[in-house]
């Protein structure tokens, strides 16, 4: 195989993971395409990758440019390692709600890291809105000086998943497939995979997992933006319909609580030796219920978006769990005890 000539190169054709557990208690195959192994850690590197070249290509950014961003994270550490690998510098607006481990990786890309308190869409103090305003400020000082990604309303995003994700996975697989479900932040992944994927073979289902909390799910079973309940996951779930999300060709959609989803994630790590994110619990929830929707003897793919280690402190410490009333496995309390397994 050629070496990848640098960073971007090194985005995207993930492999898909059979998930066992899931496979055999449904009789489907359940697929996880494994987006964690992009070099930044997550699904985001991919979108990071399609704004950029995007913004290139139409002439908004250039040499100097700070790309300016607002995101739960992963996209803000996409943008820095791909905006630094071809020399630009990066600022991030995100809320302080969100993991430290994400937070410190944000940090380290050397990143301009701005924390702002967790604020409704409709509140001026939202991290888009306040990321947005940035960008406005430092063109009206100095034009040209920055440039705002946007990625929930930047259909460059939706694109790139569109132009790689969605045929990565149909091509993996020769078209052998019958659902696709994920949960969606931005809209993008979903909407961009659906697309790509119903182009090619019309028949795939198509499945929203949506965390609780989030108002998605109800809006498409019903038509009317409602959420209930709240939710530890984290980059997923919206009150709102983005530009990305709003074609998106869904056929089903569920809520799905964190009892449901963490404990997934538990099980895939201790039987199947995969550490991964909080959206990936609610992503394997969604392909459970969207192969005992489809029957036994289908194919079913999902996203592992990001590795666990990202959340380690929260859906991996005992402690936290309990205080979310999400049940502790055994094996957790025994590797995590109370006293930081010092002696007595
Ligand atoms: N999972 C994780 C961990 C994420 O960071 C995000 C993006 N915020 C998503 C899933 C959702 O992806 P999208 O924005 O494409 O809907």
């Amino acid at each position: 195989m050629n070496p990848y000539p640098d960073f971007s190169a090194a985005i995207g054709h993930t492999p898909l993971i059979r998930l066992r557990t899931a496979s055999d208690a449904t009789g489907c195959e359940i697929l996880g395409k494994a987006e964690f192994l992009n070099p930044g850690g997550s699904i985001k590197d991919r979108t990071a990758l399609g704004l950029l070249d995007d913004a290139e290509k139409r002439g908004l950014v250039h040499a100097g440019t700070t790309l300016v961003e607002g995101t739960a994270g992963n996209t803000g550490i996409g943008l820095a390692l791909v905006g630094t690998s071809r020399g630009y510098r990066t600022i991030i607006v995100m809320p302080e709600t969100q993991s430290a481990e994400k937070i410190d990786a944000l940090r380290l890309t050397g990143a301009g890291v701005r924390l702002v308190p967790a604020a409704k869409y409709a509140d001026p103090a939202n991290y888009v809105h306040q990321a947005a305003r940035l960008c406005d400020e430092m063109n009206a000082t100095a034009p040209g000086s920055a440039w705002f990604a946007n990625q929930f309303e930047n259909l460059a995003n939706r694109a790139i998943h569109e132009q790689t994700t969605g045929p990565e996975i149909f091509d993996q697989l020769d078209g052998a497939l019958d659902g696709f479900v994920c949960a969606a932040g931005t809209g993008g992944s979903l909407a961009g995979i659906a697309r790509a994927l119903k182009a090619r073979k019309p028949s795939i289902r198509v499945a929203l997992a949506d965390p609780a909390g989030s108002a998605l799910a109800h809006f498409i079973n019903t038509g009317e933006l409602k959420a209930e309940g709240n939710s530890i996951t984290e980059g997923i779930g919206t009150s709102r319909i983005t530009e990305n999300f709003k074609d998106a060709p869904i056929d089903l959609a569920w809520s799905i609580a964190d009892t449901e989803s963490v404990p997934l994630l538990h099980d895939l790590l201790i039987h199947e030796g995969l550490c991964l994110g909080g959206s990936t619990g609610v992503n394997i929830a969604g392909a459970i219920r969207l192969a005992r929707a489809l029957g036994p003897g289908h194919t079913i793919v999902t996203l592992l978006c990001d590795a666990g280690m990202r959340y380690q402190a929260k859906l991996y410490n005992p402690e936290f769990l309990r205080s979310k009333q999400i049940p502790v496995p055994a094996w957790l309390d025994r590797a995590f005890p109370a006293n930081g397994g010092k002696p007595a």
